[in-house]
């Protein structure tokens, strides 16, 4: 029996692949989709979006993307399209007085997201690097190499055919994708759970409450979180919960990463990292595992 291997997790969308560029149709259509529903004009409806989304842009820390029932503040909402969208959504909702039930948002929510996430696998746009680290890491036996996502399985897993077609030597990624992983869903009831997190300029806490995405985790490493490394590009989403636990997180930075993130992370030392582009990854997972904590 060989030590234990090493765990590696990769988060999926806005880590291997450019959210903003991927996920620009995603506006467009969710807008379309929340026009029929609240009963609003076409053009209305999307001027009051673009309205909001500019709102947002000019101060990030007060828009939240809130999921679940009762409605929880799980993300922050400026960092990619997807969930851009889904304070806008609420507000307009509230604005036309329509799907007043925190369930039926919910629910609506799931479908509106699934349906346009479909645009970004017709067309994925991947980050420069991704297909050589993707290459790289495939050929680490030492390594476990996982990707976890909130997206579904045959989506990512058909982004990753993609990259195969265009440039080979990643379909071994493909059975190794673990979808609706539910990072976002928060379980007050978790008595094991870390506590929430209060970061200097952040109006809210961080809820890391995460009990859903620590069950996928903890199963892919035995519990022993010190053998993990989690790349993703939301630290609050991606990487709060396993830093937490003892792994090791490094964060791939995109446009609107907010600045409490970095600074939280700066602040842990040899433990995380942030990358401005993929190809520094590979070296901090090969960092020495018992790097000072
Ligand atoms: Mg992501």
């Amino acid at each position: 029996m060989t030590a234990a291997r090493r765990v590696v997790v990769l988060d999926f969308d806005g880590t291997m692949t450019d959210a903003e560029k991927e996920g620009a149709p995603f506006f467009d259509g969710y807008v379309a989709d929340l026009a029929t529903l609240t009963g609003g004009a076409a053009a209305d409806v999307r001027a009051r979006a673009e309205a909001l989304r500019d709102a947002m842009f000019a101060n990030p820390t007060a828009y939240a993307a809130e999921m679940g029932r009762p409605p929880e503040k799980v993300a922050p909402a400026v960092v990619d399209p997807y969930l851009r969208m889904t304070p806008i959504a609420r507000q307009l909702y509230d604005e036309h007085g329509v799907l007043r039930d925190a369930g039926d948002r919910d629910r609506v929510g799931t479908l509106l997201y699934n349906r346009h996430y479909l645009t970004t696998v017709e067309h994925p746009v991947f980050r420069k690097g991704a297909g050589d680290l993707l290459r790289a890491l495939g050929r680490r036996t030492d390594l476990d190499v996982w990707v976890v996502t909130n997206s579904g399985t045959d989506h990512v897993a058909s982004k990753i055919d993609r990259l195969d077609a265009l440039e080979g030597g990643v379909a071994w990624l493909r059975p190794r994708v673990k979808g609706f992983a539910g990072k976002f869903k928060i379980d007050r009831a978790w008595p094991e759970a870390p506590p929430d997190l209060t970061l200097p300029g952040l109006p809210r806490p961080i809820l890391r409450q995460r009990h859903h995405y620590h069950g996928i985790l903890a199963g892919l490493c035995d519990g022993d979180f010190r053998r993990v490394t989690v790349i993703g590009d939301i630290f609050e989403l991606d990487l709060s919960l396993p830093e937490a636990m003892g792994a090791r997180v490094g964060l791939v930075k995109g446009p609107y990463t907010p600045a409490y993130e970095l600074a939280y992370l700066r602040e842990r030392g040899p433990r995380a990292a942030i990358f401005d582009e993929l190809d520094a990854v590979m070296d901090f997972i090969d960092l020495p595992t018992d790097a000072a904590a």
